[in-house]
């Protein structure tokens, strides 16, 4: 079964407005002409979205995030954005469970179950869902214990139908932003568990269907590797998006790997 490959650059907290229009249009400037097995996908800070959905929308496959929203759906929330707002400027993904987000935000399962069903509910937008142990769980080798309760917390209360909409980034914490990446060994064999623990819960169907992607340092020079393993659909990518020439490279390293 064919899973339409994905690339996203989540940009964090980074960039000044004309320094993310001038990315956001090198970035669709390289991307024109994408073949449709592939899509891509840009996660700004909140305040440049419309913008970006403006840069983006004459090019096939490629789209725009928010990085996060509340679970409710309106109201006396200062400084909050719903997935209503979000889905009204046409946005396709939302990012929910960044370990930046669980860990600075106290961002946990029941939390983010709740922003799950907000997403999924109330629009037609996807989420992707970010998962992933802290380095003292990986040193003691329950990492696969670790990443199927947060899955089981958040994701398995929806119906299969639901988590057609949902893709999951394995982001192992202990390698984000920290230059050391897992080894394409390692990546594969977390996203094998994550999709036979998926089809335990859901079925071998939605589970071939379900895209998984790798984040964590993932850069020009190792996303070959990684997205060469069968399971690795592809990755969910921070420092390396914010420079276009890098993530237009790890485009093209998903890309040759068809
Ligand atoms: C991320 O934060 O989602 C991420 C993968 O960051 P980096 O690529 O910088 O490790």
């Amino acid at each position: 079964m064919d899973r339409r490959y994905l690339v996203a650059g989540n940009w964090k907290m980074n960039k000044t407005y004309p320094e993310a229009l001038q990315l956001a249009q090198q970035i669709a400037q390289g991307a024109q002409n994408l073949p449709d097995t592939i899509e891509i996908v840009l996660a700004p800070p909140a305040i440049y979205l419309q913008s970006l959905q403006t840069v983006v929308q004459d090019v096939s496959g490629l789209h725009v995030a928010a990085q996060n929203c509340h679970q409710a759906l309106k109201g006396a929330y200062t400084g909050e954005l719903a997935a209503p707002m979000l889905a009204s400027l046409g946005l396709s993904y939302v990012i929910l469970g960044h370990s930046e987000r669980r860990q600075y935000f106290q961002e946990q399962g029941a939390l983010l179950a709740q922003k799950v069903d907000a997403v999924l509910d109330t629009t037609e937008m996807g989420v992707i869902f970010c998962c992933g142990e802290p380095l003292e769980v990986r040193e003691a080798g329950t990492q696969d214990a670790y990443v199927q309760q947060q899955l089981e917390e958040s994701l398995w209360h929806r119906s299969a139908e639901d988590l057609q909409r949902v893709v999951v980034a394995y982001e192992p914490i202990w390698a984000i932003g920290t230059g050391k990446t897992a080894t394409p060994a390692q990546a594969q064999a977390m996203h094998a568990f994550l999709r036979r623990s998926v089809a335990n819960q859901y079925g071998a169907t939605t589970a071939q269907q379900l895209r998984l992607l790798y984040g964590g340092s993932c850069k020009p020079s190792n996303a070959a590797d990684l997205f060469a393993q069968p399971d690795v659909d592809g990755a969910l990518v921070g420092g390396a998006s914010l420079k276009s020439e890098d993530f237009l490279s790890i485009i093209q390293a998903r890309l040759q790997q068809f």
